[in-house]
């Protein structure tokens, strides 16, 4: 029933995570409802985002620099790295303001069921930086899960006995599905209470 440039419209909208027809189609008319000045800047965003987002080449966060701006910040602290799961996972922790040091951004966590194995989450970067750069800590961020203490132990394996502290947070603490739902007392309680990985 609907011309085809609003449906065209309709579907696009249905791409993306949580939205059902219902809004696909509310969105959609609000799309109508702007100048031309915003649907410009709107459709211009959505493809210079895909173009020039890429994944950091030290610590593969999503960045539009060669080095993100983590990377690139000479007053962070150089002794212990954050390893997370996710992109979504640094900029939370740095829009709570509660960790100072470095991260690295893993493509996920091993999931054996779901078919990701050891070699699919990028972790020969990670011992790379790990075999480069002097840490003293690793922290290990993931959400509390069976995938989450899988990663953790397997990578906690393969560094042997490197004279490094292995932590990961303490638990209860929602990282993952509800991150964007986590309060920053709750996430530094997490980080100062870190427990180390025997
Ligand atoms: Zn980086």
């Amino acid at each position: 029933m609907y011309p085809d440039s609003l449906k065209n419209l309709i579907e696009s909208f249905k791409y993306l995570p949580g939205i059902g027809e219902k809004t696909a189609e509310r969105l959609s008319f609000a799309v109508l409802e702007l100048d031309d000045d915003q649907v410009d800047l709107f459709s211009d965003s959505l493809k210079d985002v895909k173009k020039s987002i890429h994944k950091c080449s030290i610590c593969n966060t999503l960045t539009d620099l060669d080095t993100c701006f983590i990377c690139n910040d000479s007053s962070r602290d150089k002794n212990v790295l954050c390893v997370v799961e996710d992109t979504k996972s640094v900029f939370l922790f740095e829009k709570l303001g509660v960790f100072h040091g470095k991260y690295h951004v893993l493509d996920g966590l091993i999931s054996p069921l779901d078919g990701i194995n050891p070699e699919d989450i990028g972790l020969s970067s990670l011992l790379d930086r790990i075999k480069n750069e002097k840490f003293k800590e690793i922290i290990f961020a993931f959400k509390p899960s069976v995938e989450g203490e899988t990663t953790s132990l397997y990578i906690k394996k393969i560094l042997g006995d490197l004279k490094i502290k292995i932590t990961r947070l303490a638990s209860g603490v929602p990282i993952g599905a509800d991150i964007e739902y986590i309060d920053s007392l709750t996430l530094e309680r997490a980080l100062n209470d870190r427990k180390t990985i025997e």
